[in-house]
């Protein structure tokens, strides 16, 4: 039922727009925001995440004349909120060249390694974040989070620029469709249901921003594209070990983690890890086994003593077996090695040896055999289990379907995505974070610059 005596402005955040028309569910059509402002043009920005955020900051520093809509649905940034157990983990420090960065994406890594990190890397987020006011800082992992620890200094920070260049933030609606108009325009359907309200926007410009949602996929299907169906990325090893079960809960403060890959003969970097690791009741956990996780890989090779030499490694054991004749090889081992009990009763019945045994009575081979356990302990991954705390998914538009040097699409002009939508997915480490804003940042400067040059055209 249309309500046709229904004109009345409805606010857009700074932007007061007038309402078309509307109907029983508060349908209105809005030349938005053209209707108010002669031939400036709009760029809607579905999601409200770090992408989408630092996007729209982005596209209205460079064309401060644009009008910039973000939509979120629930909370702006809330992933950003819980991240990095609510430090936010923002981006990497480690990895400055863009070749080697790029390794950091097991969906991406080839095709990250042109201009997306060059235009804006983590090197360029850091002097961002640093210049609006927030110092971070890198810890010895490459990790950079806030000086502060507290993921709100990312917030605000952003909610605060957006604010004062005059993004418009709307929260509690959600993007339901988008199509294209015959003047080669998008048409946003805008649904608030809490008041059962639709509004349907006119924009020049779409920034889809909308994370791993599924929504967000079929928006781009709308609009011609395809998606790689959705997977969690980052997991947990199974290890089908019942005397590794035992050892749930010990946390390694440090070991070297490598991943054996099948087909793969290049050495890879980031095959190798090295960090803490957690046994679990069913397997492997910890920054070690996260970092690695989101390759595929059928065997780990772990190296508990990363800091000695496998020779370091035997002659400590021999200079332990002259020292403690007399002593139960359980009840002692070198202390340089840093083990906890539970763990070295595990290496001995790895290698068959009786914990009774005196290590006067241990053979020689039995240690040069323990050294290589120590060195080069194999597990073999029979599966994975998902780690929930920082949950990527793989999966999304591909990257294929999008010019990476402007972030739009091949398929439809003045279509632009950023962030968790596309099939890139990065290890932890601050990785995922520097795909949303370098994604953003690409995506809202090429929305300026072509707003820009209509503006100038249209003087
Ligand atoms: C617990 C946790 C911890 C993490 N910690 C880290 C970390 O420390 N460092 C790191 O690099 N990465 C981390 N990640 C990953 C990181 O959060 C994501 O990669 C990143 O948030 C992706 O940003 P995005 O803007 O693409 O998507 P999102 O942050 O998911 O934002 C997308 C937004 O779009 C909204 N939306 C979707 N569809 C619609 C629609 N149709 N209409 C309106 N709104 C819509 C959603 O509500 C959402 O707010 C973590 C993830 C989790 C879950």
């Amino acid at each position: 039922m249309i309500r046709s005596d229904f004109f009345h402005s409805l606010r857009f955040g700074a932007l007061s727009l007038p309402l078309l028309n509307t109907t029983r569910r508060f349908t209105t059509t809005q030349n938005f925001p053209k209707a108010q402002h002669g031939n400036e043009e709009l760029l809607v920005v579905i999601g409200g995440g770090a992408a989408g955020v630092y996007g729209a900051i982005r596209a209205k520093t460079v064309a401060p004349h644009l009008s910039v809509l973000v939509i979120e649905k629930g909370k702006f940034l809330s992933k950003v909120k819980i991240s990095g157990g609510g430090r936010c983990n923002v981006t990497n420090g480690h990895y400055m060249e863009e070749t080697v960065l790029a390794d950091n994406y097991p969906r991406g890594y080839k095709e990250l390694r042109g201009s997306f990190f060059s235009t804006h890397g983590p090197m360029d987020t850091m002097s961002w974040f640093s210049d609006h006011g927030v110092p971070l800082k890198t810890e010895d992992d490459g990790r950079v989070f806030p000086v502060s620890n507290s993921s709100s200094s990312i917030i605000d920070c952003l909610m605060l620029e957006a604010k004062s260049s005059g993004v418009s933030l709307q929260t509690g609606k959600v993007v339901t469709n988008v199509s294209t108009t015959n003047s080669g325009k998008f048409l946003v359907k805008i649904e608030k249901h809490t008041i059962d309200l639709v509004e349907n926007v006119e924009a020049n410009y779409v920034l889809v921003a909308s994370g791993s949602n599924r929504q967000g996929h079929t928006l781009a299907m709308q609009l011609g594209h395809s998606v790689v169906d959705p997977m969690p990325s980052l997991f947990t090893f199974k290890i089908d070990d019942k005397h590794l079960a035992e050892l749930s809960g010990i946390t390694f403060p440090k070991v070297k983690a490598k991943l054996n890959v099948e087909n793969v003969r290049r050495s890879i970097p980031e095959f190798t890890q090295v960090g803490p690791m957690l046994v679990t009741h069913w397997g492997l956990s910890g920054p070690v086994i996260l970092r690695l996780s989101a390759w595929g890989a059928r065997t780990l090779l772990v190296d508990f003593l990363p800091d000695l030499h496998i020779e370091d490694v035997k002659s400590m054991l021999l200079q332990h077996k002259d020292q403690f004749v007399k002593q139960k090889v359980l009840n002692t081992f070198p202390p340089k090695f840093g083990l906890v009990k539970r763990f070295w009763k595990y290496v001995l019945e790895q290698e068959g040896i009786d914990g009774d045994t005196l290590w006067a009575s241990i053979p020689k081979n039995s240690l040069i055999s323990v050294s290589s356990l120590l060195k080069q302990c194999s597990f073999r991954i029979t599966g994975k289990g998902q780690f929930k705390d920082e949950f990527v998914t793989a999966g999304g538009v591909p990257l294929s379907e999008i010019s990476l040097n402007t972030m739009e699409s091949k398929i439809q002009p003045r279509l632009f995505f950023a962030g968790e939508v596309l099939n890139v997915d990065g290890i932890t480490g601050g990785f995922n974070f520097q795909n949303a804003w370098s994604g953003g940042y690409i995506a809202g400067s090429s929305i300026g610059a072509l707003a820009t040059s209509c503006k100038d055209e249209s003087v």
